[in-house]
């Protein structure tokens, strides 16, 4: 079976107001599976160094990227093969794509941050929603992740971490390989 790959494109981020949905969304990007998290408009060194301590403390590979022009990415991406998946509580209901969309091995997936404009509606391959209510682009991802890859991820290994958990009934159990 050919390895999946999803990455997530951080569209409109805006200084000082996103810098923690930003860092959200890299970490949840990371936990569910995602191989990277390319931010557009601006660089969020906050998102960047999250995501370094994060990677040394709990292993894994994942990379923020920073790349001012979102069209540039998305063209590029689709260049290489990605399908790109908008979500968007105006979107296709996520429940009733999915099928489509598990066969996929490399999604792009757009969130937005501001208001996103009409042309990523119209590049995408997949505009999709997760309720057709207004929440957050974190809670989107997590759910979209979780429902592309239909659980698989929550299983995933993150290769040389230093912490492992190990789960608990009650209280924490941490134990440090490089101990
Ligand atoms: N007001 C903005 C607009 O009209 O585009 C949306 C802002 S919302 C806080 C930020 C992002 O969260 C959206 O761009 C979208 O990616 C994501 N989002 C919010 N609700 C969603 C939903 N129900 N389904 C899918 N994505 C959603």
């Amino acid at each position: 079976m050919k390895k999946k790959d999803f990455v997530v494109v951080r569209y409109g981020h805006r200084d000082v107001r996103d810098y923690r949905v930003t860092s959200h969304c890299a970490l949840v990007s990371r936990a569910f599976g995602a191989s990277k998290m390319i931010v557009c408009e601006s660089r969020d060194e906050i998102a960047e160094n999250t995501i370094k301590g994060v990677n040394e403390n709990w292993g894994g590979n994942f990379k923020v990227e920073f790349i001012q022009d979102w069209r540039e990415v998305v063209l590029k991406l689709k260049k290489s093969g990605y399908k790109i998946v908008h979500l968007t509580m105006y979107g296709m209901q996520v429940q009733e794509v999915e099928k489509k969309l598990i066969k996929l091995n490399k999604i792009a997936i757009i969130v937005g941050s501001q208001k996103v404009e009409k042309e990523v509606y119209e590049l995408a391959d997949y505009n999709v929603s997760v309720t057709n209510q207004p929440h957050s682009e974190i809670a989107a991802l997590a759910v979209f992740l979780d429902r592309v890859q239909q659980g698989k991820e929550l299983d995933k290994k993150f290769l040389k971490s230093k912490l492992k958990i190990i789960p608990q009934e009650k209280g924490k159990k941490v134990i440090n390989t490089k101990k």
